[in-house]
């Protein structure tokens, strides 16, 4: 049984000021074709979901998928698929920098990384971008089913000796959306992060 079963695309954004009213929320991010639209599918329990964000014109988008009770799964533009245009990119890392900088109810980061590839150069700069905001981060190493047991439990070591430099605050598993391995371990980490708080809903503080 998902933890997430009503999760259902609620909508794209691509200015700060378009940002829902949110209660808490979790973002995905992770390198183009590593498998971050299947993991957040597994999760959910639904086969197309996370695809919206594929669509012509959303791969820029950062795409809401409500929870209920203003919850969301937020899924964030993938990196590193092609040469991005500087004047293209500029946009786009002011909103993925505003929004993992500034936005109040995100409760946590879920890095996905290919188990077979470990960190690449960009996951690195990711987590540069990510570290000063001090957000929990959790990293599925997925696909992993591609590995031996023993090959991807290597891995699983290997980043979590790196990550130990590289964020303050991190936990790191093993994951498979064609397996659906790894969901129990990543579901009891979100639901975690989603739990009420105090803390109400909000946009977050305003980028000057
Ligand atoms: P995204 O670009 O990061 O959203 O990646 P996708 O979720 O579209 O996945 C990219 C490719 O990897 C697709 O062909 C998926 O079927 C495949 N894939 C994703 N997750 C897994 C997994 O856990 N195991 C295997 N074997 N293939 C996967």
């Amino acid at each position: 049984m998902s933890r997430f079963p009503r999760a259902a695309f609620f909508k794209s954004v691509a200015a700060l000021e378009d940002l829902p009213v949110s209660m808490g929320e979790i973002a995905f991010a992770g390198r183009s074709n590593t498998g971050k639209s299947s993991a957040i599918n597994a999760l959910a329990r639904k086969r197309r979901l996370a695809f919206v964000s594929k669509t012509p014109g959303r791969t820029q988008l950062i795409n809401f998928y409500a929870l209920g009770e203003e919850r969301f799964l937020v899924d964030l533009p993938g990196y590193g698929y092609a040469k991005v245009p500087a004047a293209t990119r500029a946009p786009w890392e002011k909103l993925l920098g505003g929004y993992l900088r500034f936005r109040a109810p995100l409760r946590g980061i879920a890095l996905v990384i290919d188990a077979r590839h470990a960190l690449t150069e960009l996951d690195r700069r990711m987590l540069a971008w990510i570290r000063p905001t001090g957000r929990p981060l959790h990293v599925l190493l997925t696909k992993a089913d591609k590995l031996s047991r023993e090959a991807a439990l290597k891995v699983l070591r290997h980043v979590e000796q790196e990550l130990a430099t590289l964020a303050p605050n991190f936990s790191v598993q093993l994951f498979s959306s064609l397996k659906k391995a790894g969901l129990d371990e990543a579901e009891a980490v979100f639901e975690r992060w989603l739990s009420p708080k105090e803390r109400g809903g909000s946009r977050g503080p305003s980028p000057e």
